[in-house]
């Protein structure tokens, strides 16, 4: 089984998907917890440049950066784990390439779904939850974190409130697939429904 969290930034994955993790883990199951970028040691590296990088980056470029960290840890990291039967928790997918290299309306989201496919040989998770938050919430949470600023985090509130309207289209788009909840309620109310959800496909 194959999970996958979206949303934009400071909604709540990471927690999220510890706690999902914790539950599978509890109950005997073999769990491999990663994300994108970075989920492999060449997506490290990928990491590094998509989001440290000072200036800009072409957003062509960009994209296939974020394709090429996809394609390596596609094959490397989750493949093999669900060849194995262990169930994959994964933070970020390709709607998030959707959402963010698309939401600049620069891109083409359908070209930029089809070069995620193209570097996954189509490979798509079994469930994606998409934590829904208003982007000013967001951003409280990101200030509260207390954390500098990625390159993307630091994108106008204008950028996210394109992001979010991304999401709920995809998510709109492929309702079999998408598990979208209101990332303002409390963790442990989330993690409930979201447990919920994933045993129906266990
Ligand atoms: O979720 P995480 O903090 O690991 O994501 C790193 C950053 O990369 C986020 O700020 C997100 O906005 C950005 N990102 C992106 N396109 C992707 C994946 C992540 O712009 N395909
Ligand atoms: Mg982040």
């Amino acid at each position: 089984l194959w999970v996958t969290f979206e949303g934009g930034d400071g909604v709540g994955k990471t927690t999220q998907a510890a706690l999902l993790q914790q539950w599978l883990e509890q109950s005997g199951r073999a769990v491999v917890r990663t994300r994108e970028p970075g989920g492999s040691e060449v997506g490290q590296l990928i990491r590094d440049i998509v989001l440290h990088h000072r200036g800009d980056i072409a957003p062509r470029a960009e994209a296939l950066l974020y394709a090429a960290d996809r394609a390596h840890h596609v094959q490397t990291v989750v493949r093999p784990a669900l060849a194995r039967g262990d169930v994959v928790i994964q933070d970020r997918y390709l709607d998030s390439s959707v959402a963010y290299q698309g939401a600049g309306r620069v891109l083409d989201a359908a070209e930029v779904r089809g070069l995620s496919l193209w570097a996954a040989e189509g490979a798509l998770p079994d469930v994606t939850v998409l934590l829904d938050l208003e982007p000013r919430a967001a951003r409280a949470r990101l200030d509260a974190a207390d954390k500098p600023f990625d390159r993307l985090e630091a994108e106008k509130e204008d950028f996210h409130r394109r992001v979010r309207e991304a999401f709920l289209a995809l998510a709109a788009a492929e309702p079999a697939r998408f598990f979208v909840v209101d990332a303002s309620r409390s963790a442990e109310d989330l993690a409930q429904a979201i447990r919920s959800r994933v045993a129906e496909r266990l």
